[in-house]
C-alpha cells in the first residue's frame, strides 16, 4: 500500500511533480510493482488528481473515505476489509524504492523470531553528524536482536563519551505490518511520545508492540524538497532513461502547410476533404476577431459546425481545456471532424490540447509532461494570427495546471495542418507584436547559445535569428514583407528548439507566469532585459530593438513579493532542469543557486 497525501507541508503537490516525464507517485507505484514481491499494489490517496493519474497509467488506486492523521491510518482504512496477512507500506515520495530493501523486511517474517514480530521496518547507517543531528532525519536505536527500542528526531544515543564508537541508524519509511498490528494502530489513540516527536511508529512502542529492524545500505532519494526533485531527475537521467530518448528523438512534424498572403481562403476546401459525415468542425477563435467580418466571413460554417470565441487575456489552463471538451461532448454525440484554432499561441495551444483530450480520458492536467498521451488526437488545424511563439510547429501545448505549468509534449500534439497567412497578423498592436516577436528572437538566442546545440537546431535557429535582426533592426522591409518574414521566423524558431531547448529567460519567465500570471511574451522580455551576463551580445541587440520601437518593458514586478511567492517562483524556475542544463551545462546547479536566482528576480 502506498499512502499518498496530496498536500505535503514542506513541498505541496510534490507527488505530482514531474520526475523524468512521469509524476513522482507514478514512479513510486511502478517501482513497487517492479519488485514482484507483492500480490497487489495500491495507491491510497485523498486526492482525485492522484487517483485518476494512477488509474490512467493502468494502476490500482483507492480513495480514502476519511481524513487521516497519518499514512498508516490511511492504509488501515483501505485494508480493513481485505483478506491479507502482511501489509507493506511504501512511502509515496520514494520513487527509487527497490527490491532489496523490501525483500529484507519481508524476510524477517520468515526468521527464527518471526512469531514475535508485529511489524518490521528498515534502517540505514549514518555517519555524518550533520545528518545525525538533523531533526528531519529520524534515528532509531535497537536491542541486540535488532528490535527497535526507540525512534527520535534527537541524536540517540547522546555521545557523552566521545571515545565510544556508536553506530547511528536512520529510520527508513518502509514498514511491513501484520494486519492485526496495523488495525490496532488505527484504533488506538495517539499518546504523548508520538505526539511530541511526530513519529508514527512510536505508537507501537508505546503500546508494547515489537518492531524488528533490518539494515540496508541502499540509499534511495526521498522527495522532500524541490532540491531533492532536481537530484532525483539527475539520478534518473544518469540511469540513461531519458538521455536515450532525448538524444535521438523521432520527431513528428506538421505534415501539411499552406503559406502566403490570402491563403486563409483555402481553409474551407482543406476542411471539406476532412469532414466526417455528421461530425462538426469546432472553431476556436480569438475573441479579438468577434467583430472582424473579414476573418469571420472566411470561416464557412456548415451543418452543425460550431464557433467558440475565446479570450487570450490569460495563459491557457488545463481547466479551460477540460471545460471546452465537456461543452463539445455534451452538445455532440459524434466526435468532431476537427478542431481549428485561429489566434495566437494561446488559442493554438488550446486547440491542440482540446483535440487531444477529446480522445483521451481524464483531465488535460493528467497529460502535462512528456509522452503521456495514449491516443491519437482529433484532426486539428492551426491558423496563427500573430507570429513568434512557434506554437504552430511545436510538439507541445503549454498549459497552466493545478500544480504546474508544463506542456503536453507528445507525438500527437503537432497540428495536422497549418495555414500561414501573413494578412491575418496585420491588426496586431505594436507592443504585442514586439513581445511575441521577441519570443522568437529569444528562442533562437537560447537555442544557439545552449549546450544542446546541434546542426539540426542550429540551421533553423540561425535562419530565424537573422530574420529577426532584419525585421527588428533593419530598415529595408515593407510592413507586409516584415509580417511574412516574421511568420517564417516563428516557424524556424519553433523548429530550432524542437531539437534542443530554451534557456535562462524561459525558465525564469515560467516562474513569473506561474506566480504573477505574467504572459509568456512580455515575461520573456522582462527577464531577458536583465540577462546580460548570460547572453551579452544579444541583450545589447534586444535593448536596441526596445529603443527603436519605443517599447516599454515593465519593471518592479518582484519588488513587493512575499517570501513565499518568491520561493515558489524560484522553485518553479529551478524545476525546469533541461532548460538550465541547456543554458549552463551539466553543473548548472553550482552556477544558478537559489540566492543568485533570487537576486536576479529582485531586479525585475
Ligand atoms: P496570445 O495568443 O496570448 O495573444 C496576445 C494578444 O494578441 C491577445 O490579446 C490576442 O487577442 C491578440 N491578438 C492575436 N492575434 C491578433 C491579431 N491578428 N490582431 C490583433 N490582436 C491579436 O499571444 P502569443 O504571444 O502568440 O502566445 C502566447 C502563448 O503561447 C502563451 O500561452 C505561451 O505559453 C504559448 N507558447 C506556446 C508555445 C508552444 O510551443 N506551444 C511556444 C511559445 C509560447
Ligand atoms: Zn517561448
Amino acid at each position: 500500500m502506498i499512502p499518498a497525501r496530496y498536500g505535503a507541508s514542506r513541498f505541496p503537490g510534490k507527488l505530482m511533480q514531474d520526475l523524468g516525464g512521469k509524476p513522482v507517485i507514478v514512479r513510486t507505484y511502478e517501482a513497487a510493482k517492479e519488485t514482484n514481491l507483492f500480490d497487489e499494489v495500491f495507491v491510497v490517496t485523498d486526492s482525485e488528481i492522484i487517483f485518476s493519474e494512477i488509474e490512467q497509467q493502468g494502476g490500482k488506486a483507492i480513495m480514502s473515505k476519511i481524513e487521516h492523521e497519518s499514512g498508516s491510518d490511511r492504509i488501515a482504512e483501505a485494508v480493513e476489509d481485505m483478506d491479507v496477512d502482511i501489509v507493506v507500506n511504501v512511502q509515496g515520495d520514494e520513487p527509487f524504492t527497490n527490491r532489496e530493501g523490501l525483500e529484507q523486511v519481508l524476510k524477517l517474517f520468515k526468521g527464527d523470531d518471526a512469531d514475535k514480530i508485529d511489524l518490521a521496518s528498515l534502517m540505514t547507517e549514518i555517519h555524518d553528524w550533520k545528518e545525525i543531528s538533523d531533526p528531519n532525519c529520524v534515528k532509531v536505536i535497537v536491542d541486540k536482536d535488532n528490535f527497535a527500542q526507540y525512534f527520535s528526531r534527537s541524536p540517540i544515543p547522546y555521545p557523552r563519551d566521545k571515545n565510544i564508537a556508536v553506530q547511528y541508524y536512520k529510520h527508513k519509511g518502509i514498514y511491513a505490518f501484520r494486519k492485526q498490528a496495523l488495525m490496532d494502530f488505527y484504533r488506538l489513540p495517539m499518546r504523548t511520545l508520538e505526539a511530541a516527536e511526530k513519529i508514527e511508529c512510536i505508537r507501537y512502542l508505546e503500546y508494547g508492540k515489537n518492531i524488528k529492524m533490518a539494515v540496508t545500505n541502499v540509499q534511495g532519494i526521498e522527495i522532500d524538497t524541490p532540491e531533492d526533485l532536481i537530484r532525483a531527475n539527475k539520478a534518473l537521467r544518469q540511469k540513461n532513461e531519458i538521455a536515450v530518448n532525448n538524444k535521438y528523438r523521432n520527431f513528428p512534424m506538421v505534415p501539411k502547410v499552406v503559406f502566403g498572403a490570402g491563403s486563409f481562403d483555402q481553409l474551407s476546401s482543406i476542411l471539406a476533404a476532412q469532414r466526417k459525415d455528421k461530425a462538426p468542425f469546432i472553431f476556436l477563435v480569438d475573441e479579438v476577431f468577434k467583430n472582424n467580418n473579414e476573418i469571420l466571413d472566411h470561416i464557412n460554417l456548415h451543418f452543425n459546425d460550431k464557433l467558440l470565441f475565446i479570450s487570450a487575456d490569460e495563459e491557457p489552463k488545463t481547466v479551460q481545456v477540460d471545460q471546452i471538451v465537456k461543452e463539445i461532448k455534451s452538445e455532440f454525440t459524434n466526435k468532431p471532424s476537427g478542431i481549428i484554432g485561429i489566434g495566437g499561441g494561446t488559442i493554438l495551444d488550446l486547440a491542440k490540447a482540446v483535440s487531444i483530450i477529446l480522445t483521451n480520458k481524464g483531465s488535460a492536467a493528467d497529460y502535462q509532461g512528456w509522452d503521456l498521451v495514449k491516443n491519437k488526437a482529433v484532426y486539428h488545424v492551426g491558423v496563427p494570427t500573430i507570429s513568434g511563439t512557434g506554437a504552430e510547429v511545436s510538439r507541445t501545448t503549454v498549459l497552466t495546471g493545478p500544480i504546474k505549468k508544463l506542456g503536453i509534449n507528445s507525438d500527437f500534439t503537432p497540428f495536422d495542418q497549418v495555414v500561414l497567412d501573413p494578412n491575418l497578423t496585420a491588426g496586431v498592436a505594436k507592443n504585442q507584436w514586439f513581445y511575441t516577436g521577441m519570443d522568437c528572437f529569444i528562442h533562437c538566442v537560447e537555442s544557439l547559445n545552449g549546450t544542446f546545440l546541434n546542426a539540426f537546431s542550429q540551421s533553423y535557429g540561425e535562419k530565424a535569428y537573422d530574420l529577426c535582426k532584419e525585421i527588428f533592426l533593419g530598415n529595408s522591409l515593407s510592413e507586409a514583407e516584415s509580417r511574412a518574414k516574421l511568420m517564417m521566423a516563428s516557424w524556424h524558431g519553433g523548429m530550432s528548439i524542437a531539437y534542443s531547448q530554451v534557456g535562462v529567460a524561459h525558465a525564469m519567465s515560467y516562474g513569473l507566469s506561474y506566480v504573477l500570471g505574467t504572459k509568456h511574451g512580455i515575461g520573456n522580455c522582462i527577464v531577458f532585459d536583465h540577462l546580460e551576463e548570460f547572453y551579452p551580445k544579444d541583450v545589447v541587440l534586444f535593448k536596441q530593438m526596445v529603443v527603436k520601437y519605443n517599447i516599454e518593458i515593465p519593471t518592479g514586478l518582484c519588488a513587493n513579493l512575499t517570501d513565499t511567492q518568491l520561493n515558489t517562483m524560484i522553485d518553479i524556475a529551478l524545476s525546469l532542469v533541461p532548460l538550465w542544463e541547456n543554458a549552463l551545462g551539466e553543473n548548472w546547479e553550482t552556477i544558478m543557486t537559489r540566492e543568485r536566482l533570487r537576486e536576479l528576480y529582485l531586479k525585475m
